[in-house]
């Protein structure tokens, strides 16, 4: 056992380093060392869902244009729950009907001949609705009755005349009054563009 001398030698060497440079020096610790990442991610997913606040991504290329819109499903129904009640269940397929024309979530303009021709929407709370479609009278409680629920559109336009694009307007606030702000992501023949869209402040120029 000779290397352990050498190895608690070395210790008391360093800790009496330490304390020397710490009386020394004071307030010589970094501090930035200890910062964890702590309490951005709980794991689900849904870092960036705040009530009020859409994100909308817009590709703009040749005579295609890609529209993709996320939210919190607060912002189009007023809840999150899976519907189970008659009236929410009413609710929930209304919002998808709204939601299903396009002209409600972005007006292009009517020069540019813009044909919608493919609609996504996604949410575990259509879904719900499917289900209780099949099965009738099973109303289950499930797990996610308190969950956050997000609410996914996506829109495929074709256009005859896409030189006319020269803006759009974003009309989900009309639609859709909970919708305080839009983050706008757009890709456009000029270039990407970001930014903040609210009622007041709903135009997008391409
Ligand atoms: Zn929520």
């Amino acid at each position: 056992m000779r290397v352990l001398p050498l190895i608690a030698g070395g210790l008391l060497t360093s800790l009496a380093f330490a304390l020397y440079a710490h009386s020394d020096h004071g307030h010589q610790h970094d501090h930035d060392h200890h910062e964890h990442d702590h309490g951005h991610d709980h794991g689900d997913s849904l870092g960036a869902h705040v009530h009020g606040v859409a994100n909308l991504n817009l590709v703009l290329d040749g005579a295609d244009i890609a529209v993709e819109l996320d939210t919190p499903a607060d912002n189009i129904l007023g809840f999150e729950y899976l519907p189970t009640s008659d009236a929410d269940i009413a609710t929930a397929k209304a919002a998808m009907e709204t939601l299903s024309d396009a002209d409600n979530v972005i007006s292009l303009p009517a020069d540019a001949g813009c044909t919608l021709d493919d609609v996504t929407l996604e949410s575990p709370i259509f879904t719900a609705l499917k289900k209780s479609d099949d099965h009738d009278h099973d109303h289950k409680h499930g797990d996610k009755e308190h969950a956050h629920n997000d609410i996914s559109a996506h829109y495929h336009f074709t256009c005859t005349n896409p030189d006319a694009l020269s803006s759009a307007e974003v009309s989900l606030f009309e639609s859709f009054p909970r919708t305080e702000k839009v983050i706008l992501q757009a890709i456009t023949p000029s270039g990407q563009q970001g930014g903040e869209l609210s009622a007041s402040n709903n135009s997008i120029t391409f």
